[in-house]
């Protein structure tokens, strides 16, 4: 890997303010150690907790969904990105799967929070993979593209300076199954050629993570892909042992 490696992990509606505290707590201590990019988005009650908890500026902290809208107003249950920047996020992941498949999330609702992340000054990680139907009725290209060129046609350049991209095959998510290191790199390969159709600088500088069943006894083998810049992390993230096993990987790989 030739740009920093960046590792984030997506708490997703699991934990509790003692489980914040523990993490923040190993988390702080081993910082000083990890010199890739890292953060963790925990359910938004608990963002500015974490926040408190972690004495090292190394972590960032980040949010997992916010308001397509971008001013305050009349939108229940709704966070808008400068709450998140209040409350100390500098990441937001976009359009994970789960809000795609349970919330109706489409191409143009991830486009309209992927502007307002922008807006706001957030890193918005957005999301795209397909589904084990697509990848076996060979699919799988087509689809990412689909999902990315949405965001990247939709959006200035100026509101993708920041973007992560999170290629998180359905089927890997919360199953013990990852995609293999092959199998991975082949798809950040071909991410970043479709960038680089639009913006050969871009293509090289953005980071590109993998998620899906990444632990830490599986993590080194998917970040030797030169393609692969790091992982977004689900269930391994909610232990802080096993996130920063994960973090050493891919620093390691860089
Ligand atoms: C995720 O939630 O984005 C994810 C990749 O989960 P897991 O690591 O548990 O598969």
């Amino acid at each position: 890997m030739s740009r920093t490696a960046f590792v984030a992990g997506n708490w997703k509606m699991n934990g509790s303010a003692e489980q914040v505290d523990a993490f923040a707590s190993t988390m702080s201590k081993a910082a000083s150690e990890l010199t890739c990019d890292l953060a963790v988005c925990v359910p938004a009650v608990f963002i500015e907790r974490m926040g408190r908890g972690l004495t090292a500026e190394q972590v960032a902290l980040g949010a997992q969904n916010l308001a397509g809208e971008i001013e305050p107003g009349a939108f229940t249950g709704e966070i808008n990105g400068a709450m998140l920047i209040e409350a100390g996020c500098r990441y937001v992941i976009v359009g994970h799967s789960e809000r795609r498949a349970l919330y109706a999330e489409t191409d143009d609702v991830v486009v309209a929070k992927t502007k307002a992340a922008a807006a706001a000054g957030l890193h918005p990680i957005v999301c795209i993979g397909e589904t084990l139907e697509q990848r076996e009725a060979e699919q799988t290209e087509a689809v990412l593209s689909r999902q990315l060129k949405a965001v990247l046609s939709g959006c200035e350049a100026s509101e993708l300076k920041d973007l992560v991209i999170a290629y998180e095959p359905v089927w890997a998510i919360g199953t013990g199954r990852s995609a293999t290191p092959e199998q991975a790199q082949e798809v950040h390969a071909f991410l970043r050629a479709q960038i680089g159709g639009q913006d050969a600088t871009m293509a090289s500088s953005i980071q590109i993570i993998y998620g899906g069943s990444v632990k830490a006894d599986n993590a080194a083998d998917i970040f030797a892909g030169k393609d692969v810049d790091g992982a977004l992390v689900g269930g391994a993230s909610l232990k802080a042992d096993s996130f920063i096993d994960i973090a050493r990987a891919a620093q390691q790989a860089g």
